[in-house]
């Protein structure tokens, strides 16, 4: 849909509403936001033919200075960033936005970019006859505007103190995120202090992208109404709790959902005991596009709930993989839960990895292997080697080798997308790998925050 003009009905709605300025964002390779505005006449002109945009925009990096040039990306080249008139939404204070996509100035897609990448995925599936739904959670803590901790005196896990605590926050983001059109499922405080969570209702992998990108906006927004800050890193604080991205999916084919009423384990069907499979399989060498920054390693350890296992297990939160069983309690149907994902992955490219990797596993028809019913921690050795149960990689620099050498991954995300994701984690793993685990959290603490 991308390039097609909003008819001038549409404009005049817009300013009838008071918008004044368009803001169109994409998510780069370094999990970074970026984005452009126009005033609202300049709509159309964002659409198509879009805004300039140089190829290093794929190669900014997480510490606010770094371009991991590329022998494909230099400082020659200029592309254009079109938004998405079809998925514009209204912000609130005369701010509309629009999710963003990269295309060469004569109309064609670039082959790195996110949402492209996801959308061929997205057509991937729909020609094997799968139409796939995705619900992102969004983890993130308060912080002071300076990053610095903020006073935690009124705080339990979960606990009703911390909305009341952040009444006002609460509730601007969940008047924000419905007047934008964001469909929130729920809104809590999470484990570790000033920590909270979002999750949002699932829907096809793009749109469910771009919701999480608009959500993000609309908290950051809100936060600093009142304040404050949010932090998207995978370990604001050394010393405390990790924040992740959980994605959630669901694939369905002509015949019926493939996680629910199949005659395989936990209901699942044939190909959805594949699809998970083939995304077990494909998960060490995935860890880059999911959680692959200098500060993922920080939080995937055991007993983080992030999932530090290639394993999966019904309602196991221990397992990257977490099954959830369709039933009363979940009227939704069975679903998968990616736990290793984090915030400084580009949501776009993780659903895509997921997704290509369950497709994969679908096309070879992949056994599925054991269940892990109980914490992967406290299997022997040898019962993991029997069950097949990796530790996923902490170190950077093997994360970003599994990544480099994987044909599977560069099957499905393309070359461009890959070598790209590459460049910017090596640039952070030669620049940074040497600080310790405090002086990273303390770096990076606001590196994706908006
Ligand atoms: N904060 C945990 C993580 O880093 C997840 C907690 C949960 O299961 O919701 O992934
Ligand atoms: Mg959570």
């Amino acid at each position: 849909m991308t390039g097609t003009p909003l008819a001038a009905a549409g404009i005049a709605q817009l300013e009838a509403e008071g918008v004044d300025t368009v803001i169109g964002t994409v998510v780069n390779p370094a999990g970074l936001t970026l984005a452009k505005t126009v005033p609202i006449r300049r709509t159309n002109a964002f659409a198509d033919p879009g805004l300039g945009a140089s190829p290093s925009w794929h190669a900014f990096a997480v510490d606010q200075s770094g371009i991991a040039f590329t022998p494909d990306v230099g400082v020659v080249g200029d592309q254009r960033l079109r938004i998405d008139v079809s998925a514009l939404r209204i912000v609130g204070d005369g701010l509309a936005w629009a999710p963003a996509a990269f295309f060469e100035q004569d109309g064609t897609p670039v082959p790195a970019c996110a949402r492209g990448t996801l959308g061929r995925v997205e057509a991937a599936l729909t020609e094997a006859g799968i139409e796939a739904v995705v619900g992102h959670e969004v983890e993130f803590l308060l912080v002071a505007p300076d990053g610095g901790r903020l006073p935690s005196t009124l705080w339990a896990q979960y606990g009703l103190a911390g909305i009341l605590e952040h009444e006002a926050f609460v509730r601007d983001v969940t008047r924000s995120a419905g007047a934008a059109g964001i469909a929130i499922e729920q809104f809590h405080p999470e484990y570790g202090a000033n920590q909270f969570e979002l999750s949002l209702a699932p829907q096809s992998p793009v749109a469910a992208a771009d919701q999480l990108v608009l959500l993000r906006l609309v908290i950051g927004r809100a936060a600093r109404r009142h304040g404050v800050r949010i932090s998207l890193s995978p370990k604001p604080f050394a010393d405390g709790v990790g924040s992740g991205a959980h994605q959630h999916f669901s694939l369905t084919s002509p015949d019926g959902p493939l996680f629910s009423d199949g005659a395989g384990a936990h209901g699942m069907t044939a190909a959805g005991e594949s699809a998970v499979a083939g995304l077990i399989g494909g998960l060490p060498a995935a860890q880059g596009v999911l959680c692959g920054s200098i500060v993922s390693g920080l939080r995937m350890h055991p007993g983080n709930w992030a999932g530090a296992y290639a394993c999966w297990g019904t309602e196991n939160r221990e397992a990257a993989v977490r099954f959830i069983t369709g039933g009363p309690g979940n009227p939704r149907g069975g679903n998968v839960e990616v736990k290793i994902v984090d915030p400084s992955a580009n949501p776009y490219l993780a659903s895509a990895a997921i997704l290509g990797l369950a497709l994969d596993g679908i096309k070879r028809q992949a056994a599925l292997p054991p269940e892990i019913t109980i914490d992967p921690a406290t299997l022997s050795d040898s019962d993991r080697e029997r069950d097949d149960v990796v530790g996923l990689a902490r170190g950077q620099a093997e994360v970003i080798a599994a990544l480099d050498n994987s044909l599977l991954l560069r099957g499905i995300l393309g070359d461009p997308a890959v070598e790209m994701v590459v460049a910017v984690r090596r640039l952070e793993h030669e620049r940074y790998g040497d600080l310790d685990t405090e002086q990273l959290a303390d770096k990076f603490r606001m590196a994706w925050s908006l």
